[in-house]
């Protein structure tokens, strides 16, 4: 049994306003993320995933036709706790150099990343990843995630409109434009990468 505890935000929930509110942070920590853990609380009971840690469930839900929805869930409750790690506010951040390279320049890294998540066509995500030793932008559909490739995500941005909806009604550009410039947590960014750097 997973429990919405075993995920808290790592900060309060009015502590990102103005820029996400306390209000949207209530919804989709504790309703949202709250749901999804409910629902795979429920599809594993009685299974053989019920013992599995979480990104086990993830990987093996990927390749089991019969398990759709374990997946969509298991994935959704791995991203949810993985976006919301990934924030922080801060009005003066840049991109770390190491990143910004990969993409020749802070300027482009921006312009791919805003780009790609703009271009989610219905609910999705924006990734930066680390593979063959350089970042890269990816969006995956719906829950899918990229632990379930093999691939190793560093940052996360939800574009579902839940995630926006109600600071941002339709206009998601402005939300990513918000995440870009004052939301992210790049040393959440730089701890995984380091990690992905020893081997993990
Ligand atoms: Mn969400």
């Amino acid at each position: 049994m997973f429990a919405l505890s075993q995920f808290p935000l790592p900060y309060d929930s009015d502590s990102l306003a103005p820029y996400m509110s306390e209000q949207t942070l209530d919804f989709h920590h504790g309703k949202h993320l709250a749901t999804y853990i409910n629902t795979l609380n429920d599809l594993i009971a009685g299974t053989d995933y019920e013992s599995m840690p979480l990104i086990e469930i993830v990987r093996k839900s990927a390749s089991d036709k019969n398990a759709t929805k374990i997946f969509n869930n298991a994935a959704q409750v791995f991203n949810h706790n993985f976006f919301f790690h990934g924030l922080r506010k801060n009005n003066s951040q840049n991109v770390p150099d190491e990143i910004a390279a990969c993409f020749g320049g802070s300027s482009e890294f921006r312009k791919k990343f805003k780009s790609a998540a703009a271009g989610v066509f219905g609910s999705g995500w924006a990734w930066l990843i680390w593979e063959n030793n350089t970042a890269q932008i990816i969006t995956t559909a719906n829950a899918d995630t990229p632990i379930a490739h093999g691939q190793k995500p560093l940052l996360a941005l939800d574009v579902w409109e839940h995630a926006y909806y109600l600071d941002y009604q339709n206009r998601r550009g402005d939300f990513i434009d918000t995440f870009l410039d004052n939301l992210i947590n790049w040393n959440f960014v730089q701890d995984n990468l380091a990690l992905y750097k020893t081997g993990n």
